[in-house]
């Protein structure tokens, strides 16, 4: 994984980029604050301005290093100069979802032993799930993680990156906690960690928050039985 431009500055909404590669419908820039998302988490939105107008991006494919900002308007071909901005709205709510999708995991991974997150899925409405590896418990058990979970809210948490070597990572048991949604190291073998203050820390490579008082809350909706081994949570942000 390479270091993002919006993981080493995470406040960037706007900025300048130039066309490098263009296509119907598609385009490459020379730098990108867009997060392409991963790991079950959506990439952003947002527009690029040119000259000739203002394009939706609607979301970023890759194509080995190359990442494609997909257009809405599947004629238009881009060039020379132009504006990035990323969606706002649309990273708060992914990142406050993905933040607090940590601290559930952490306080399953608490309350049932050592369970791993075998999926997830962030997106761009408000809404999420996770899939754990667990069996024979009561879903109320569960459901009752929403209140802890709002706590951490409450309490204002600090969450901040850190980069730690593989091997480090390695060594240290419950860093790595999902099976399916773990970041593999940056190119200099070093691990990017997300770490919620005094609670959680593990090895991600998507958006976050700067502190868990900015999550407008969090939700436990549907429970479900995925296959003997496997629950889904459902969650969102309030409505
Ligand atoms: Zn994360």
């Amino acid at each position: 994984m390479a270091i993002y431009l919006c993981h080493t500055e995470p406040d960037l909404y706007e900025h300048d980029a130039d066309v490098v590669d263009a296509r119907p419908g598609r385009v490459a820039l020379s730098r990108s604050a867009f997060h392409p998302g991963g790991g079950g988490q959506v990439s952003d939105i947002g527009t690029i301005e040119t000259s000739a107008g203002v394009q939706q991006v609607t979301h970023i494919e890759l194509d080995g290093d190359v990442w494609w900002h997909v257009l809405t308007d599947p004629e238009a071909v881009l060039d020379g100069g132009v504006t990035v901005r990323v969606d706002a709205d649309h990273r708060h709510r992914v990142a406050s979802l993905h933040t607090m999708s940590h601290v559930l995991n952490a306080f399953v991974f608490e309350e049932f032993e050592g369970s791993l997150v075998t999926g997830a899925q962030i997106n761009g409405d408000g809404t999420g799930r996770m899939d754990f590896d667990l069996s024979a418990i009561d879903n109320d058990r569960l459901r009752a993680l929403e209140a802890p979970v709002n706590e951490v809210i409450a309490s204002g948490l600090a969450v901040e990156p850190i980069y730690v070597s593989a091997d480090e990572a390695e060594s240290t048991p419950g860093l790595v906690r999902s099976l399916s949604v773990a970041p593999p190291p940056t190119p200099d073998g070093r691990l990017r960690l997300i770490d919620v203050d005094g609670l959680d820390r593990q090895a991600c490579g998507g958006t976050h928050l700067g502190n868990t008082a900015q999550a407008p809350g969090f939700r436990i909706g549907k429970i479900e039985n995925k296959g003997k081994r496997n629950r889904r949570i459902r969650f969102s942000l309030p409505a």
